[in-house]
């Protein structure tokens, strides 16, 4: 009989698991070391551990995919290899945020006017883009979406790509932007929300040059 069992022994089904498998999950914030290899190579990870796993994958389709839009901005608003430690540690608040069931449109705005600001593309919202004339944000206000914020009715005319949007929305992403932590918390009318999306949607669109994969999961 030890013969039989020496024949039916069989290799494993699955290989042995990588040292870093578990570490590197999805939106996970992780601790790495690694070896830069040159331009055209692949780094080298040599360790990997985990600090915090993103939970509402598990959890939530709608906060799945706000956690894959906070991914998606940093990829197409930075450079590969290329630091930006305030907008690393918005991200990391914004997951954290999600999986501990803050609001959920609030704290995608909250990240989508933190990224702007730090990348240097926040719209402007209270002077026209074009001549730094106050503009009010009452009813509705132009937005050039090339431009890169509201106009004042002098500066409107004969500009392309500029779109007519909500004071409201308006307001809501200023106060957005300004808002600190501990304040006054950020709340965004419901009915409101569908504009916002778009309008942020189309800004995002203008900026990096296609739209956004994500943002249309985003509601
Ligand atoms: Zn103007």
């Amino acid at each position: 009989m030890a013969s039989a069992r020496v024949t039916c022994r069989k290799r494993p089904a699955r290989r042995p698991k990588s040292a870093f498998e578990g570490a590197l999950d999805l939106l996970a914030l992780i601790r790495i070391v690694f070896l830069r290899k040159s331009s055209d190579a692949l780094d080298l990870l040599t360790e990997a551990r985990l600090e915090r796993r993103f939970r509402s994958a598990q959890r939530e389709l709608a906060r799945l995919y706000a956690g894959y839009y906070v991914a998606e901005l940093l990829a197409e608003l930075t450079e590969p290899g290329d630091p930006h430690r305030e907008l690393f540690l918005a991200a990391e608040r914004t997951l954290l945020a999600l999986d501990q069931e803050a609001p959920l449109a609030e704290t995608v705005l909250r990240f989508e006017a933190a990224a702007l600001t730090q990348v240097g593309h926040m719209p402007a919202l209270a002077q026209c883009v074009a001549c730094g004339r106050p503009v009010e944000a009452v009813d509705r206000v132009p937005f050039g979406m090339t431009a890169g914020g509201v106009l004042c009715d002098q500066c409107r005319p004969g500009r392309r790509g500029v779109v007519s949007v909500s004071g409201a929305v308006v307001e809501a992403i200023r106060r957005a932007a300004e808002i600190e932590d501990g304040g006054q918390p950020l709340v965004i009318e419901p009915a409101i929300r569908g504009e916002l999306r778009a309008v942020m949607g189309n800004y995002f669109a203008h900026l990096v040059g296609h739209r956004l994969r994500i943002s249309e999961h985003v509601r």
